[in-house]
C-alpha cells in the first residue's frame, strides 16, 4: 500500500537547549516548504505543543538565525508529556493543526515523547540536539563542537593566569554524566589530568603525587580537567590545595559552553540533519531518529536507537594520559625502569 503523503509537518526543540539548533529548526521549514509542505514551529517544545503556542513558519521566519545560539523556538521540559493525557492532548493539538509529521529536535528524553506519539498515529522523525554528546546511536549530536570549542578557548584561558600565578587549576565542564567535553578539552587543552564520570576510579593521592611531582620539575601550573558527572571541584580543590601547598582554584564553566553562535560544523550538520528528517517524513517514515554514523548521515528506528549503548573511547582515554607531561618517560627512563 501507497504511504500517504504527508502535507502538513511540525517542528520543535526540547529538552536543553544547544547551539546549531537553529540550523536544524531553519532546514526543516526551508526544506519541508521546498518540498510544498505547511510547516508549523512549536515553541517551548511539548509544552507549547499542549498549550498550542504554535505558529505557521514562512522562510522568512527564520532568516538570521543559522549563526544564532540556543532555539528561536524556545525549549521547556514538559512533565505532562510522561502522562496519558498529556500525550492525548498533544495528539489532539496535532489533529487540530493537521500535523501529521513532527520533527523533534533533542535528546533521549525528548525521543521518549515522539515514540508515544508515533503509537498515537503521528510520524515522528528525531533529530539529536545536545552539547553532551550522549545519545548512543550517534557520533555527533547538534551543540557539541560548538560547545566544546567554547570550553578549550575558556580553558586556553585559565590556563594562562594559572601559569602566571603558579597554580593548580581544576576546570570542570559539563556533559552530565558523559565526560565527552572533558576527554576532548584534556586532549585539546594538554591537561595534566582529566576525571571522567565514565571512569570515575581516579585516585586522589595519584592526583596529589602528580602535582608534586610536576612542580618538582619546574611546571608552572597543573590542569585539571573535571567533568560535571564527577564533580565537587570545589572540595577537590580545597583537599589539593592543603595537600600540595600549591594554590589550587576551582572554575566551572557552566551555561556559557551552552550558548554562542554555532560552528561551522555544527550548522552544516544540523542543517543536513534537519532536510534528512523532512525527507524521512515526506518518505512516509516513522519513528526513525537522524544519525551520523562512520562518515554518513543515516536513520534509526527510534526504540533500536533508545537500546542502544555508548561508551567513550578508550584509545582517546589512554592518548590524553601519554600526551600529557605527566606519563610522559624519556627513553632513559624506560631503560631505568627494564633494569
Ligand atoms: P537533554 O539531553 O538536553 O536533557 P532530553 O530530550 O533528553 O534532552 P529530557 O528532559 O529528558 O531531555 O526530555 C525532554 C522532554 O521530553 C521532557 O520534558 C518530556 O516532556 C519528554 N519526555 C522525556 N521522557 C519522556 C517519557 N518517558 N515519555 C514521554 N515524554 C518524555
Amino acid at each position: 500500500m501507497a504511504e500517504k503523503k504527508i502535507k502538513t509537518i511540525g517542528v520543535l526543540t526540547s529538552g536543553g537547549d544547544a547551539p546549531g539548533m537553529n540550523a536544524a529548526i531553519r532546514a526543516v521549514v526551508r526544506h519541508g516548504l521546498a518540498r510544498g509542505m505547511n510547516v508549523y514551529g512549536i515553541k517551548r517544545g511539548y509544552t507549547g505543543l499542549m498549550e498550542e503556542d504554535i505558529k505557521e513558519m514562512k522562510a522568512s521566519d527564520v532568516s538570521d538565525t543559522i549563526e544564532k545560539g540556543g532555539t528561536v523556538l524556545g525549549t521547556a521540559r514538559c512533565k505532562e508529556m510522561r502522562t496519558p493525557e498529556g500525550i492525548a492532548r498533544a495528539v489532539e493539538v496535532c489533529h487540530k493543526y493537521g500535523i501529521e509529521g513532527l520533527v523533534v529536535i533533542g535528546g533521549d528524553g525528548s525521543y521518549r515523547g515522539a515514540e508515544k506519539l508515533a503509537n498515537e498515529g503521528i510520524n515522528v522523525v528525531g533529530v539529536p540536539g545536545t552539547i553532551d554528546l550522549d545519545i548512543a546511536c550517534t557520533e555527533y549530536t547538534i551543540g557539541f563542537d560548538t560547545a566544546v570549542n567554547t570550553a578549550m578557548e575558556a580553558i586556553d584561558k585559565v590556563r594562562d593566569t594559572s601559569s602566571s600565578h603558579e597554580r593548580c587549576s581544576i576546570i570542570e565542564v559539563m556533559g552530565r554524566n558523559a565526560g565527552y567535553i572533558a576527554l576532548w578539552c584534556g586532549i585539546a587543552n594538554g591537561a595534566e589530568d582529566v576525571l571522567l564520570p565514565e571512569r570515575y576510579d581516579y585516585d586522589e593521592q595519584k592526583l596529589i603525587d602528580n602535582i608534586i611531582d610536576n612542580r618538582r620539575r619546574g611546571k608552572t601550573h597543573h590542569i585539571i580537567i573535571n567533568a560535571e558527572g564527577v564533580g565537587h571541584s570545589g572540595s577537590m580543590a580545597r583537599r589539593i590545595e592543603a595537600a600540595t601547598g600549591m594554590e589550587t582554584r576551582a572554575t566551572i564553566l557552566g551555561y556559557m559552553q551552552r550558548g554562542g553562535s554555532p560552528t561551522c560544523k555544527d550548522r552544516v550538520y544540523a542543517s543536513t540533519m534537519g532536510c534528512l528528517a523532512v525527507d524521512l517524513l515526506a518518505a512516509g517514515k516513522t519513528k526513525r531518529v537522524v544519525s551520523y554514523c562512520k562518515g554518513e548521515f543515516c536513520d534509526f528506528d527510534i526504540n533500536e536507537a533508545l537500546a542502544m549503548k555508548k561508551d567513550i573511547d578508550n584509545y582517546q582515554i589512554e592518548i590524553c594520559g601519554s600526551l600529557s607531561h605527566n606519563y610522559y618517560k624519556s627513553e632513559a627512563a624506560l631503560k631505568d625502569e627494564e633494569l
